[in-house]
């Protein structure tokens, strides 16, 4: 089969022909169909979370269940299943069992520390592969499986409620589903604050009620306060920029959450007096449980959100990388494992 994994010098992906091992107890083979790409997979292939040469990227991967072992009662072949970042966990800490899996230290992650959903098969544990409901296009769901269940989860996180408001700093793949996460599914009143003013026009198609380019305005926490009377009662922070997390903080109301996504490797200030005074709380948020996923994806099959996605090649699978590395990529970029 073809796949797409991490060159031998763990320096970048190339596109492989090799066989899939027979499936063991409790897991199932997939048929993938699509595949999106991620910021995440990028980091991967450079090493920069530890080098994985030979790894099977992807983490946004949408199959048919071909096969299940034996033992397996939670899929039946046919089952159109996701392969997500949180691919398993231990089932047993003190995460697993009060519904905080994805915090689990002995998690698995696909695409990482497994081999993931950029291949023509791909092999999953059955009871963790979070079914796709069945009137959602896969192609859309690939892109829900990360980046929809992350700002699904941190719109959550943010404690957003019906006519809040809520700033989505980063109008991006993550920050454009984050608007529509906040305002079809939360009915809140939401602001997006980008640097792009073509992913902030996009931003304001799906749904950002007011939109910021924080290279033309000076003060942005000032103007945001200005137009919500006070501050928002969150932000949810997907841009990988310092600065939009240090805007955040000053942009909430007292009382706001701030929920970090993005990762940039920096640190964030955080004055002390504000976070007292103001009662102002930071919370980090990671992609989303297999509950959370299977919200996410109702919530697109109802077409209450709808992911902006881009078929491409499977063969273009080192382009897309190179685009992503370049920052060209509008949407999302979908890899079509279905028409190879
Ligand atoms: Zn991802
Ligand atoms: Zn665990």
């Amino acid at each position: 089969m073809k796949a797409v994994v991490v060159n031998q010098e763990g320096t970048g992906v190339e596109i492989v022909d090799q066989n899939i091992r027979p499936i063991e107890a409790g897991e199932a083979l997939v048929e993938v169909e699509y595949c999106g790409v991620c910021h995440t997979d990028l980091h991967v292939a450079h090493g920069d979370f530890g080098k994985v040469p030979g790894r099977v990227l992807g983490h946004e991967g949408i199959g048919i269940v071909k096969e299940v072992a034996p033992d397996v009662d939670s899929l039946k072949v046919g089952d159109r299943v996701s392969i997500a970042w949180f691919f398993e966990g231990c089932g047993r800490c003190e995460y697993c069992t009060t519904g905080r899996e994805t915090l689990c230290r002995s998690v698995k992650n696909a695409g990482y520390s497994v081999d993931g959903g950029m291949a023509q098969e791909c092999i999953v544990t059955a009871d963790y592969a979070v079914k796709v409901p069945e009137n959602l296009d896969p192609a859309q769901a690939s892109s829900i499986t990360c980046a929809g269940v992350t700002t699904y989860k941190a719109i959550k996180e943010a404690h957003a409620e019906p006519g809040q408001w809520v700033v989505v700093y980063g109008a991006g793949g993550l920050g454009n589903l984050a608007v529509q996460y906040a305002k079809k599914v939360f009915n809140a009143h939401v602001i997006a604050v980008d640097i792009n003013n073509d992913k902030l026009e996009l931003a304001k198609e799906v749904g950002a009620d007011f939109t910021i380019n924080g290279r033309e305005v000076e003060d942005v926490p000032g103007l945001i306060k200005e137009h919500t009377g006070g501050g928002a009662h969150s932000a949810v922070v997907t841009a990988v920029s310092k600065v939009a997390f240090n805007q955040a903080v000053d942009s909430v109301r007292a009382g706001g959450r701030v929920v970090a996504v993005g990762l940039p490797s920096e640190m964030m200030d955080l004055s002390i007096v504000k976070t007292v005074l103001d009662g102002i709380q930071v919370i980090g948020s990671l992609v989303g449980t297999r509950k959370d996923l299977e919200e996410a994806f109702q919530f697109g099959a109802e077409g209450l959100v709808v992911p902006v996605v881009q078929l491409r090649p499977v063969e273009d699978a080192c382009h897309v990388f190179d685009e992503m590395e370049a920052g060209t990529i509008q949407g999302r970029m979908v890899l079509d494992f279905k028409n190879l």
